[in-house]
């Protein structure tokens, strides 16, 4: 998967306006934050995983544990498995701003403690 820096212009798909990165972690770039994530936000990022808006083909494994796995990552949400890897998730804040993650950013925060940025937390607070 590539690698984005976390709030850069999202420019992956054309037509996005106003859009920038969270979460497009990568092994090239092993230095990204780290710290708690409130778990109400896990269960708002689940939610939209269950029901994404981008699907990409195949599914992609998270870097950090491709040696390990070779299976797609799986998050609990209710009583479903969510499969993940191969989706995009869009957070819009209350000024219409939107934040796109991949679906795996929820492994992320789980398995490897990654911190999402503040503003894009306080978008999904608000959303
Ligand atoms: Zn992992």
């Amino acid at each position: 998967m590539s690698y984005f820096k976390d709030l850069s212009p999202y420019r992956y798909r054309d037509g996005i306006d106003r859009a920038v990165n969270v979460g497009w972690l990568s092994l090239k770039n092993p230095l990204f934050p780290r710290g708690n994530t409130c778990s109400n936000a896990v269960e708002e990022l689940k939610k939209l995983a269950s029901s994404p808006s981008w699907r990409t083909r195949g599914y992609f494994m998270c870097p950090f544990c491709i040696f390990r796995r070779s299976k797609p990552a799986l998050v609990n949400f209710e009583a479903t498995k969510i499969v993940l890897g191969s989706a995009e998730l869009i957070v819009i804040s209350p000024d219409g701003s939107k934040f796109i993650a991949p679906d795996l950013v929820i492994h992320y925060i789980e398995r490897h403690s990654y911190k999402p940025p503040q503003v894009f937390l306080e978008a999904l607070k608000s959303s």
